[in-house]
């Protein structure tokens, strides 16, 4: 895959296979405590941060995805098992990557925090940072009602 473009971060999976770029500033940092991100990290809540889809590529490799809901892809290395990406299927969602999986980490700080209401009660962390509960605002209220999850 070729780009003329100049990334402004990079990152992939822990054994090289897939490697992805952003060609912009990671946006919109954030960590999501809700139990579906929870799962699908294997974590104690998910830290993603994102770009618009057309400032976004795979550069080497290319993920697996499962559907973790009818309404979201989550994309992670067939051959390592790492979680990779975040994305809602609609076009003016971002796509999100792991900040964990970024080359550049420190670059991502987080600046929000969403599903709280599952948060872990022992979870210390970014305690001063904005905290929502899913489906606060109403239009994303209106989105998540269609959910259907695919997670067991
Ligand atoms: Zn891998
Ligand atoms: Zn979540």
């Amino acid at each position: 895959m070729t780009d003329s473009r100049t990334p402004m971060a990079t990152g992939g999976c822990q054994c090289g296979a897939v490697r992805y770029a952003l060609y912009v500033a990671p946006q919109n940092a954030h960590a999501c405590h809700c139990r579906m991100c929870q799962r699908a990290t294997g974590g104690l809540f998910a830290a993603l941060a994102g770009a618009p889809k057309g400032d976004f590529a795979w550069i080497k490799g290319a993920p697996r995805f499962f559907a973790s809901s009818n309404l979201a892809q989550r994309g992670f290395c067939a051959d390592c098992g790492t979680p990779l990406s975040f994305a809602y299927g609609i076009p003016e969602a971002r796509i999100y990557v792991t900040i964990g999986s970024l080359d550049a980490p420190e670059n991502a700080a987080i600046e929000r925090q969403y599903g709280v209401e599952s948060k872990l009660s022992w979870v210390r962390f970014c305690e001063a940072t904005p905290q929502e509960i899913t489906g606060a605002d109403p239009k994303a209220a209106e989105f998540f009602a269609q959910m259907k999850s695919n997670q067991g």
